[in-house]
């Protein structure tokens, strides 16, 4: 069974890799390296023991899919690849719908004309936007609070509306929360450029002191100590989740949407203490003001997961801790 996987070399892109060639899948990799390291495949194949084929190259470009499509008969696609950070898509709203957008459709187009219909596409929790209520269902409304969010919206209503036109496609959409953590190797992780957006980057680079303290974005949240919370997912297990996805899409038709989380919903405070206690160090922070659009908490309903793909998350928020650190250590970044 052969895989392509779109966004190969990135953060997700990268665990998912690795765990479909432990289990037995032949993996071909496209990614045009705008954020990631080339390296990462070599790292990929030291973990795995496995090859890993490799073309870099643009999922915008048809003609580069047709290539990768006619050099290989491929059974199934993961598409991580597209652009992902929330603040930039405020500030250049085109080139995320752009990049996002036409991938998917150029990738969806081949795929059609190669006869290959079964698809993993990374979805975000992001389209619950704020949520009325928790834990989050897959049935909730969706709405979407940036332009980032709108793309995946966008994309998970023209796969419905692909489904609709063509019952042989099988689609699963897979909602992440918070990806943390990394292989516990230390070979593969996530490595921002810059200062980082997200929480858990930006503590490793307190903790490996290339930034000096945390900013913690508001203490007078509707939650247990005031700052924002969220369900923290390590990315082992979102990357298992994927295969569970593969398996899904393989054997069935249809379309669904699924949460990938934990179920368990851990404020900024909790994640800084835990992350002290198993790396002993310390994290100093100050309190800032709300960052604009954030949300009080949000934390996934992991049921349907759980009934319809047999998957649920299994390492707890220390290993998450745990790892994240180790890889930064092991590659000293700096
Ligand atoms: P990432 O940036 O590490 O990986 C994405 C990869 O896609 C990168 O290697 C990049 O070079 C590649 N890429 C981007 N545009 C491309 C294009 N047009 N053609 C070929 N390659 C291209 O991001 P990630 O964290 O691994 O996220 C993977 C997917 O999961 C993304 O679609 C992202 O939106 C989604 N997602 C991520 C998170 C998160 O917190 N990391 C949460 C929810 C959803
Ligand atoms: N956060 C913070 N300081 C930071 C980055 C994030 O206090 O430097 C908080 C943020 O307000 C939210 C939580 O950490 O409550 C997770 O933020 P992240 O950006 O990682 O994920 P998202 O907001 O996309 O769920």
């Amino acid at each position: 069974m052969k895989v392509l996987v779109t966004g190969g070399v990135g953060y997700i892109g990268s665990h998912t890799c690795c765990e479909l060639l432990n289990n037995g899948y032949d993996v071909v990799v496209v990614d045009n390296l705008s954020n990631s390291q080339r390296n990462v495949v070599k790292k990929i194949e030291k973990i795995t023991g496995k090859k890993v084929i490799f073309y870099k190259g643009d999922v915008c470009d048809k003609n580069f899919l047709i290539k990768v499509f006619n050099e290989h008969k491929i059974d199934a696609v993961i598409h991580f690849a597209g652009y992902k950070a929330v603040g930039e898509s405020v500030k250049k709203p085109l080139m995320y719908y752009h990049n996002n957008l036409i991938s998917t459709i150029s990738l969806l187009e081949i795929m059609s004309d190669f006869g290959c219909k079964k698809l993993v596409f990374s979805s975000s929790a992001t389209v619950y936007g704020n949520p009325k209520k928790l834990p989050i269902t897959e049935d909730f409304p969706l709405h979407t609070t940036n332009p980032y969010g709108t793309t995946k919206l966008m994309i998970e209503s023209i796969l419905k509306d692909l489904y609709v036109s063509d019952n042989e496609w099988s689609i699963a959409i897979l909602r992440y929360f918070n990806p943390i953590g990394a292989h516990s190797s230390g070979l593969i992780g996530e490595n921002p450029n810059g200062i980082p957006n997200n929480l858990m980057p930006y503590i490793v680079k307190v903790a490996n002191k290339e930034l000096k303290e945390l900013s913690i974005f508001g203490s007078d949240y509707n939650t247990k100590d005031g700052t924002g919370v969220r369900d923290y997912i390590h990315v082992i297990d979102l990357a298992k989740g994927h295969i569970k996805a593969i398996q899904k899409v393989i054997n069935d038709n249809g379309i669904d949407a699924y949460n990938l989380g934990t179920g368990k919903g851990y404020s900024v405070l909790e994640i800084v203490n835990t992350f002290e206690k198993v790396n002993n160090v310390k994290i100093p922070y100050k309190i800032v003001d709300r960052r604009a659009g954030d949300i009080d908490a949000c934390y996934a309903s992991t049921v349907k997961a759980k009934e319809m793909l047999n998957w649920s998350a299994e390492f707890e928020i220390e290993d998450m801790c745990r790892d994240a650190y180790n890889y930064v250590l092991k590659n000293k970044i700096k």
